[in-house]
């Protein structure tokens, strides 16, 4: 990701657009893609504004972002990227484990290599990484993630537990080095959010109509039970006609 001059429009993709005045990094070729954008785009404009890359603590310090459960809005870190040597001299960086998602547990991650929505092509890599047992180890919601989803009408997923964002630098999934993410980073890690195992706004799976509406659930097993109810008395009626031959 270039971090001067001009991009391509996050939102639209028209080419040798402007950065936003305030953060200086994402793309927008218009207002009107800007206040498309500003929802989640606002969360953290101020704090990247802010964020004083010259404190970075050593060069293997990236700027990452990180999602609490107990934070309404997610916040710039930095995250110390270690180096892993493989066999023939391979080496690769990155984050340890509990640097990510805390102690206690495996990391689950998920590699953008394009924004989910639009489907186009990252020139860099990102990687989503979170507790592989968030679900069933009494993690709390994170309240981070919630802070984009709230922005979209829609049912999503129930993300909880500490999350974190790093970047790789490149395409492809065996990239080497690590690097500092962005705004425009930040756009595709929100659009991830806003499709994992989304569904239009006022549809809801079945699971979840089940859940949220008990009451339907009794009247389905009332009325398996009265046809059964009406099946059994027909076949009592039939075997005393039969009986009485009549
Ligand atoms: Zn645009
Ligand atoms: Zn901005």
């Amino acid at each position: 990701m270039s971090t001067a001059g001009l991009g391509s429009c996050i939102i639209c993709e028209k080419p040798d657009s402007p950065r936003c005045a305030r953060c200086k990094s994402a793309f927008y070729c218009s207002k009107a893609c800007q206040l498309i954008d500003w929802p989640v785009h606002g969360l953290l404009c101020g704090p990247f504004a802010t964020f004083n890359t010259a404190n970075r603590p050593t060069k293997d310090h990236f700027r990452a972002i990180v999602f609490l459960p107990n934070k309404y809005k997610p916040k710039f870190r930095w995250i110390y990227c270690k180096w892993h040597e493989l066999e023939y001299g391979y080496r690769y960086q990155c984050p340890e484990a509990s640097t990510l998602v805390g102690e206690g547990c495996r990391v689950e991650q998920a590699i953008l290599q394009s924004n989910p929505v639009s489907n186009r092509q990252l020139d860099d890599g990102i990687t989503i990484s979170f507790r592989d047992t968030f679900l069933v180890d009494g993690s709390a919601r994170n309240k981070g993630v919630l802070s984009i989803i709230t922005t979209q009408p829609g049912d999503y997923h129930d993300w909880r537990g500490p999350i974190t964002a790093y970047g790789k630098v490149g395409p492809g999934s065996s990239q080497t080095h690590c690097r500092d993410l962005d705004m425009n980073d930040f756009h595709h890690i929100a659009d991830f959010f806003l499709s994992y195992g989304s569904l239009p706004p006022g549809i809801m799976s079945s699971a979840q109509s089940v859940a949220a509406t008990p009451e339907l659930c009794g009247m389905a097993i009332l009325a398996v039970l009265g046809i059964a109810v009406l099946l059994f008395c027909y076949g009592a009626i039939r075997a005393i006609f039969a009986l009485f031959d009549l």
